[in-house]
């Protein structure tokens, strides 16, 4: 599984974000799952797939153990509300 070297891993928004310490998709880039929700929010989507095994890993920065669900839902909101600016 490929490393997410991207900046967000340390953007300090995803502090915010509740701990996620184990199940399914504990080790995801949470930038990268807050990225997928944009996309489907900015767009207004109604079908909604978080697919956690086709996000990258990343254990770096402020993203480290914080729920990847969390972060595709805030970014899902943000996407909406960008889409209304
Ligand atoms: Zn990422």
């Amino acid at each position: 599984m490929p490393i997410c070297l991207n900046a967000h891993r340390n953007d300090p928004k995803f502090n915010l974000l509740p701990i996620d310490q184990g199940g399914h998709g504990r080790h995801r880039c949470c930038g990268c799952a807050y990225d997928a929700g944009f996309k489907a929010g900015i767009v207004r989507s109604e079908n909604l797939i978080l697919d956690l095994d086709s996000l990258p890993e990343s254990q770096a920065g402020v993203v480290r153990h914080k729920s990847p669900h969390a972060a595709f839902a805030q970014g899902y909101y943000d996407g909406v509300a960008s889409y209304y600016d």
